[in-house]
């Protein structure tokens, strides 16, 4: 979400003559997009932040900003405690940027954090930011309306509204022209995304379904992702919209922070343990090779560890492919902060998340090993770490696959070469397995995505 954002405000400072470079060693000025998730990713970057006083030191021109949720939450903070910083942006007012930097050019210091109800930057064309020329994202919607008692996020990035969907399909529509391979669509709810078609009130309102089928089907060739979904608001007719495009990757992203009805309810998160196993069971009759991931909080307010169990037994029966483990920190002004005590230990926080891991280093490893002897279709994205003679991918499930660049036999990509490059749609049967990636070796180049099934 902060690569999209970036994007955007990269956009922005595009029309006012601005570039991006590769370091910040390099800049004139220097954007800090922040995240106020968790405690940890605030101090990452203070630190970040005090690194800046270096970096003034040899460059006396260069200019600081901060932007994003730390901004919004932290505004007179930063500017007072922080004499580094120049400038100050919350979430929802990148495009006041020139004006800002305009003040900030004459020696002051400049601050917008006023959150909006209607911004999407709804026209507004993202410059790519760091690229891999393969995969991109494309904001849906913004904000939060869900108020579950831990986050902070409907505090930082206020209300939740959702951009234009004929922008959308353009923006998808002109990756597909720029080369661009997969999207991901991204807000922190999409199963409440709506839009109403300003000048078709017959046409009702467009839902996350109506969208995904949109973009689907104005774009065959391209794959398509998105994140994250909302298991009170996940419905079965997004269900089946997955199942019936080949182009929508059989992935989906669904955090159930516990598994247990009681913290559930504390949480705020409007299901309980039975309804969300049921939506598992949901996306399992929809399509049965969908992979499944998650969000898990360890040591939320009240836990104890009968609800800690609860927690295990439930990964240990969904079977997560992968998951997103983290130990209750505590955020200002939330409704957790204002009404439950932080009462699990931090040493029982960490056992809980330690046997939390634990056991989803087991299930991945099972979900991972389960595919050996599979085909599966891989989107190379470039190349691999460990070794220039091997590339990476990502199949449907979005596992990481690794195949050998050069293919064997009389096989060739679109323009006739043996060697593969990002970009490449590749058929690939599985070898062997790790329970972070895959390894397979290269079957046939498929020229693109088939797009219906
Ligand atoms: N909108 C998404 C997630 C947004 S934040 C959703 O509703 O699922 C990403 C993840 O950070 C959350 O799913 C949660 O697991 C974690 N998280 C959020 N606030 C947290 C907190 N105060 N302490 C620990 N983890 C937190
Ligand atoms: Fe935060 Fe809940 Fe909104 Fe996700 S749905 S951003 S966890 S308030």
């Amino acid at each position: 979400m902060n690569v999209s954002d970036s994007e955007v405000v990269a956009s922005i400072l595009a029309r006012d003559g601005y570039t991006p470079v590769n370091s910040a060693e390099e800049a004139d000025l220097v954007l800090l997009n922040t995240c106020s998730i968790r405690e940890k990713a605030e101090y990452t970057v203070l630190q970040r932040i005090n690194e800046m006083n270096n970096l003034k030191a040899r460059n006396k021109g260069l200019k600081v900003g901060v932007l994003g949720c730390m901004a919004e939450r932290m505004r007179e903070d930063l500017l007072e405690k922080k004499k580094v910083v120049d400038l100050v942006v919350g979430p929802d007012a990148y495009r006041t940027l020139p004006e800002l930097l305009e003040k900030v050019g004459t020696g002051q210091k400049a601050v917008n954090v006023l959150l909006s109800r209607e911004e999407t930057y709804g026209e507004i064309e993202p410059v790519r930011l760091g690229t891999n020329g393969v995969t991109a994202f494309v904001t849906i919607m913004r904000g939060c309306d869900n108020m579950c008692a831990f986050c902070v996020v409907p505090f930082t990035r206020g209300r939740e509204r959702s951009r234009d969907a004929t922008s959308i399909v353009r923006e998808c529509e002109q990756l597909v022209r720029d080369g661009y391979r997969e999207v991901t669509l991204l807000g922190q709810n999409v199963d409440s995304y709506k839009w109403r078609p300003v000048q078709s009130a017959e046409n009702g309102i467009v839902d996350f379904a109506d969208l995904l089928e949109m973009v689907a089907v104005a774009c065959p060739t391209l794959r398509i992702r998105y994140s994250t979904s909302h298991p009170k608001d996940m419905t079965d007719k997004v269900l089946a919209v997955m199942a019936r495009y080949d182009n929508i990757c059989k992935y989906i992203h669904l955090p159930v922070q516990s598994g247990s009805s009681e913290v559930l309810k504390r949480m705020n998160r409007g299901y309980d343990r039975v309804w969300y196993l049921e939506r598992i069971a949901s996306i399992r009759r929809h399509m049965p090779d969908c992979a499944i991931s998650t969000d898990i909080i360890a040591g939320y307010c009240g836990e104890t560890e009968a609800d800690h169990q609860e927690t295990l037994s439930l990964m240990e029966e969904v079977g997560y492919d992968m998951a997103f483990m983290f130990k209750y920190s505590e955020r200002p002004k939330t409704l957790a902060a204002r009404k439950y005590p932080d009462d699990v230990p931090e040493e029982e926080k960490g056992r809980r998340l330690a046997e939390i891991i634990e056991l989803q280093k087991r299930k991945s490893a099972e979900r991972t090993a389960g595919y050996v002897g599979q085909i599966h279709e891989v989107l190379i994205e470039g190349v691999s770490k460990r070794s220039n003679d091997h590339l990476y991918g990502r199949n449907s499930q979005n596992n990481v696959v690794i195949v050998a660049r050069q293919v064997v036999g009389g096989k060739t990509n679109a323009e006739g070469s043996r060697s593969l490059k990002p970009g490449d749609f590749v058929r690939v049967r599985i070898t062997s397995a790790t329970a972070g990636s895959l390894q397979g070796e290269v079957l046939d180049v498929l020229n693109h995505q088939p797009a219906l099934a």
